[in-house]
């Protein structure tokens, strides 16, 4: 059996300022993503919110050893067919588009790290029933979060709401611990896997749960940017994150609060 570190309250209480921090940006982009808006001013945008807040943007300038080039903004913006990882580029946005918006913060030096995905405009595609369900299945990961559980319960939980609304995950992608760093051990399956029985949690844990869904079963692949990672069939796909921190109350969702 392995452990997550524990928080203190102390470094609970910067968790959840660094939430905080996400969740009003994420607030503040979703309310402008209109069509004929870049991302790019997307990102400007959310620069600036979390830098007001005394916060710095985490995803800015990040490089995981995969990557070929340092990130180049603090959202990841994932429009229609993109799962996760788009880069805020000149692209604009269309009446109708689907975006996933991802967002991460430090403050004090504890991370914060939450994402949805929203319309822009109309749905001329039908989206609904993919936004519902992947809501749901945070929804379901977030209950299952609790002192003595282990990941298989959360993994449980996440899948079998997908598999009821008959949506694929986006393979070999989860959620993470989340602390001092952005991404910490463990990996946080969004389908059962053996190793995620050997993660209990206990009060005190702190980990980002993130199902990332989508209408194919046809997997994905990495654009040529070296970052944006799209479904191989062009089904369009969804998103949402918030950091948990399991308490003996129940899960607490850090990046919920916008006040
Ligand atoms: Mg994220
Ligand atoms: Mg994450």
């Amino acid at each position: 059996m392995h452990t997550l570190p524990l928080r203190t309250p102390t470094e609970l209480d910067a968790m959840r300022a660094a939430g905080r921090v996400v969740a009003q940006t994420l607030h503040a982009v979703q309310a402008a993503a209109r069509p004929g808006v870049r991302l790019r001013e997307l990102d400007e945008l959310a620069q600036t919110v979390i830098r007001e807040a005394g916060a710095v943007p985490s995803f800015l300038g990040y490089r995981p050893a995969w990557a070929p080039t340092p990130f180049n903004g603090a959202l990841c913006l994932s429009p229609n067919e993109v799962v996760v990882h788009g880069r805020p580029n000149g692209r604009r946005l269309r009446e109708g588009d689907l975006l996933s918006i991802d967002c991460g913060a430090i403050a004090d030096g504890w991370h914060g790290d939450s994402a949805v995905t929203v319309h822009v405009g109309a749905d001329p595609e039908d989206d609904a029933p993919l936004l519902l369900a992947t809501e749901l299945a945070l929804s379901a990961g977030i209950t299952a979060a609790v002192p003595g559980a282990t990941l298989l319960d959360v993994a449980t939980a996440i899948d079998s709401v997908a598999r009821a609304h008959g949506f694929a995950h986006l393979p070999d992608h989860g959620g993470h611990g989340i602390g001092r760093n952005m991404h910490e051990a463990p990996f946080v399956p969004n389908e059962p896997t053996r190793d995620a029985a050997r993660h209990r949690l206990r009060a005190g844990n702190t980990i980002a749960i993130e199902p990332m869904l989508h209408a194919g079963t046809s997997g994905y692949r990495t654009k040529k940017d070296g970052w944006s990672i799209v479904t191989a069939d062009g089904k369009r796909s969804a998103h949402f994150e918030h950091t948990v921190a399991i308490t003996d109350d129940g899960p607490e969702i850090l990046t919920a609060c916008v006040s």
